[in-house]
């Protein structure tokens, strides 16, 4: 592997140096060949046992220099100025043939001097969840950090009970948060700050260090990303969760897969998070979360002395923006092939019969599809009247409409009960469920008969009501 570590590079307030534990029975679970492929990374080189050793944490890899970094961040809206990396270390960068730089990070690796009370390690349930929701996230077309390794470390991490632990090693086009920005405005350490916006102006957008306010064409960039992913988000029924400033990349990459969840019924206050008591993080509020964040991230920004008027107005474009990139994935999961503002009505109407009958919502756009051609009795009610005028004034076959809805919704998310399943499957040692539903997802569009079953819905008893951030 080929590194080039440019955050180490800056200065020592950002980071700590930390050397990831040796664990005793280090045992590859996961091994993403194709991402491996992309990084430079010839995993014809490796065999397994030296796969499992570096990414692990225990065999160091030459070039790599680990480092946690400083962050903090509003936690359910409270201000904490010290989080950082409790329990992972970036191994490095990694730059692509292609010119795109990588952070290559190990989750779960050991204590470090941001772990506060923690034991820095992880259990196989985080672990291959991210796996598994991070990875169907890209095949969904979601921006999102990537999974490039699991491993079973042969120790017992203790939560309620004793369990496996494991490593993860994450793939992200950078850590950079609006809790990293956060924690030097805070201490007042403007220096630290600056050097903090131009490295990200340098590695993200280096297309606004040239404009008359570099720090405002920032922001709106990071405003653009938020905008566009969280659209993504609302768009396949995706609830984050943990929408934390810490957890809110300036890239503007899904990060952070703790208590994450996909709907099954829908409804628009739909909350799994155990610990989200109030629904902050409901499904329907994360625009408004999110644009909360955003908030966080242009105060900091005030600070280095950009205009408060500019940074405002970026900040307001969030509203529209949404909204235009919402309903620009929405329409053709609804058969629309050429967008007019009124399809927001069209939508809405579908997500409140939807809400209003506690129906599937992966499935039933599927089922809409299906229903293209159809001229028997209604089965979406009202909502299929209204439909079925909107689709038939475009003049296009119904074979071309639900061809186009059937190329953008999904059949195959990861359900909350077969992720559940594949983690308990995996704690007894058997990967098969695991495996499989990967493979599933990694086609989301596709009928593919012998994966029949992860498409199908919970039963009564197989449906999941919470979820745990597992750390
Ligand atoms: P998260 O909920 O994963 O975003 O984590 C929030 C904060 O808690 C971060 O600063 C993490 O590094 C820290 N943290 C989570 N789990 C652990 C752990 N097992 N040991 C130490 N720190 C942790
Ligand atoms: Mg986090």
């Amino acid at each position: 592997m080929n590194f080039d570590n440019s955050y180490s590079g800056l200065p020592p307030a950002f980071y700590a140096s930390v050397i990831p534990d040796e664990v005793p029975a280090p045992t590859l679970l996961a091994w993403n060949a194709g991402l491996a492929h992309e990084l430079g990374i010839a995993s014809s080189d490796y065999d397994e046992a030296q796969l499992a050793g570096i990414f692990s944490g225990s065999v160091a890899l030459q070039g790599s220099q680990p480092i946690s970094m400083a962050y903090a961040g509003h936690q359910f809206g409270h201000f904490v100025p010290q989080l950082g990396d409790g329990r992972a270390a970036l191994l490095g960068e990694v730059v692509t043939k292609a010119g795109n730089r990588f952070d290559v990070q190990l989750k779960g690796s050991g204590r470090t001097p941001f772990s506060r009370g923690g034991d820095g390690k992880s259990w196989l349930g985080p672990v291959l969840r991210e796996y598994i929701l991070s990875e169907a996230m890209h095949r969904l077309g979601v921006p999102t950090t990537r999974a490039l390794a699991a491993v079973a470390t042969g120790e017992t991490v203790f939560r309620e009970s004793p369990l496996p632990g494991a490593v993860f090693t994450r793939v992200a086009a950078s850590h950079l948060r609006v809790g990293t920005f956060e924690y030097f405005a805070a201490r007042g350490d403007l220096e630290s700050l600056k050097a903090l916006a131009d490295y990200a102006i340098g590695r993200h957008y280096p297309e606004v260090a040239d404009e008359t306010s570099p720090y405002v064409g920032l922001l709106r960039r990071v405003v653009e990303g938020q905008a566009e992913l969280v659209a993504h988000w609302m768009s396949i029924g995706f609830i984050h969760g943990v929408m934390n400033t810490d957890n809110t990349a300036i890239s503007g990459e899904t990060i952070d897969y703790g208590p994450a969840a996909y709907l099954d019924e829908f409804r628009f206050d739909k909350v799994f998070s155990s610990i989200d008591s109030y629904g902050r993080y409901a499904f329907a509020n994360q625009p408004t979360m999110a644009q909360w964040n955003l908030a966080r991230l242009s105060e900091t920004l005030l600070a280095l002395g950009a205009g408060k008027d500019e940074l405002e107005a970026a900040l307001s474009l969030f509203p529209d923006q949404y909204e235009s990139r919402y309903l620009k994935l929405m329409a053709p999961k609804l058969g629309v092939h050429h967008v007019q503002h009124s399809d927001a009505g069209l939508v809405a109407d579908w997500l409140k019969y939807l809400n209003d009958n506690a129906l599937d919502y992966t499935l039933s756009f599927r089922e809409l599809a299906s229903r293209a051609g159809a001229d028997d009795e209604e089965r979406f009610g009202p909502f299929e009247t209204r439909w079925r005028q909107r689709i038939s004034s475009q003049g296009r076959t119904a074979a071309e409409v639900s061809a186009l809805m059937n190329s953008v919704n999904p059949l195959f998310i990861p359900r909350n009960h077969f992720v559940e399943q594949a983690i308990s499957d995996a704690v007894e040692g058997d990967l098969t469920v695991f495996n499989e539903l990967n493979a599933a997802l990694s086609q989301p569009y596709s009928e593919q008969p012998g994966f029949s079953e992860f498409a199908k819905a919970p039963r009564g008893h197989e449906r999941v009501t919470q979820t745990f951030c597992g750390t």
